[in-house]
């Protein structure tokens, strides 16, 4: 694959490059072919366009366990804090 990271300044995500290896150039994604190939020798330089991009991310199961032992553990806090306060 002859992609390549380029960050241009600007805020937000790098976007991957086109590398044609054969030709020596860089492309413009807009410019390269809409199987991502090199327009000029066909060299396959781009990620085709799939359908896993549209997926949206899934969180991991533990992010949610910790959310929760997080909750719990502040909750257990705050009743310890207003039986302090009672005291
Ligand atoms: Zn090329």
């Amino acid at each position: 694959m002859g992609a390549v990271l380029l960050c241009d300044g600007t805020a937000g995500e790098p976007e991957p490059v086109p590398w044609c290896d054969t030709c020596s150039r860089f492309y413009n994604p807009n410019s390269v072919a809409p199987d991502g190939t090199c327009v000029k020798c066909g060299n396959l330089i781009a990620e085709p366009p799939s359908d896993d991009d549209e997926r949206p991310q899934r969180v991991p199961w533990h992010f949610w366990l910790m959310l929760v032992a997080l909750v719990v553990y502040l909750g257990w806090r705050l009743v310890q804090g207003i039986q302090w306060l009672l005291h």
